[in-house]
């Protein structure tokens, strides 16, 4: 049912290894670090989802409590905030590791990257959260803004050259890709909620 999402996957991924090596200066990513994973909504469209729930399916049976436990009370706690609901992903293990990271959406994938992308002033850069924590791009970053000058003094010839929202992903399917559906998008709790 998800093979050809499957390879999607694989060719997005390829892509994605040369995006963060033309980036590489910037990048502290490393094992242990979940800071992407920590505070968030995760948006995800429903094929990902749909694939993310499929895997979870094989998890162990105390993972998948763990995990569905966690989706409650975070649904719980949802209830009580007007604001945009960021918090821990609920599949992120205690020993801060994907439960699923090979069945993880693109936005979790993307994580760590800086962008240009659109918004009604014009194109901006993006960077990504953690650059307030020291880590990604914060070399290019002045505790208020992006510093695009400073991309070419570490070598790097821009951001990302083009959006990392996952509407661009679904606009720009390769060809050989373009019978996949990704339906609607949803922050990842959303999903949860829906009646
Ligand atoms: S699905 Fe996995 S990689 Fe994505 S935010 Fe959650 S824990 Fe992190």
């Amino acid at each position: 049912m998800f093979n050809l999402y499957k390879k999607y996957l694989e060719s997005l991924d390829e892509v994605l290894r040369k995006e963060f090596k033309s980036q590489k200066p910037f990048i502290k990513c490393q094992k242990g670090c979940s800071f992407c994973c920590e505070v968030g909504d995760y948006p995800f469209s429903r094929l990902e989802m749909e694939y993310l729930m499929a895997g979870l399916l094989t998890l162990d049976v105390e993972a998948q409590k763990k995990i569905k436990a966690e989706i409650k009370r975070l649904l719980k706690e949802k209830l009580s905030y007007k604001e945009r609901f960021m918090h821990r992903c609920p599949f992120l293990t205690d020993e801060k590791t994907c439960f699923l990271y090979e069945r993880r959406g693109i936005v979790c994938r993307t994580f760590g990257l800086a962008s240009f992308e659109n918004s009604e002033k014009g194109v901006y850069v993006k960077l990504p959260e953690c650059v307030k924590e020291g880590l990604n791009y914060s070399e290019v970053f002045d505790g208020k803004e992006v510093v695009v000058e400073n991309f070419k003094n570490f070598g790097v010839e821009s951001p990302v050259n083009h959006s990392l929202n996952l509407n661009y992903y679904e606009r720009n399917l390769p060809n050989e890709f373009k019978d996949l559906e990704f339906g609607e998008i949803r922050p990842m709790l959303d999903w949860f909620s829906q009646k």
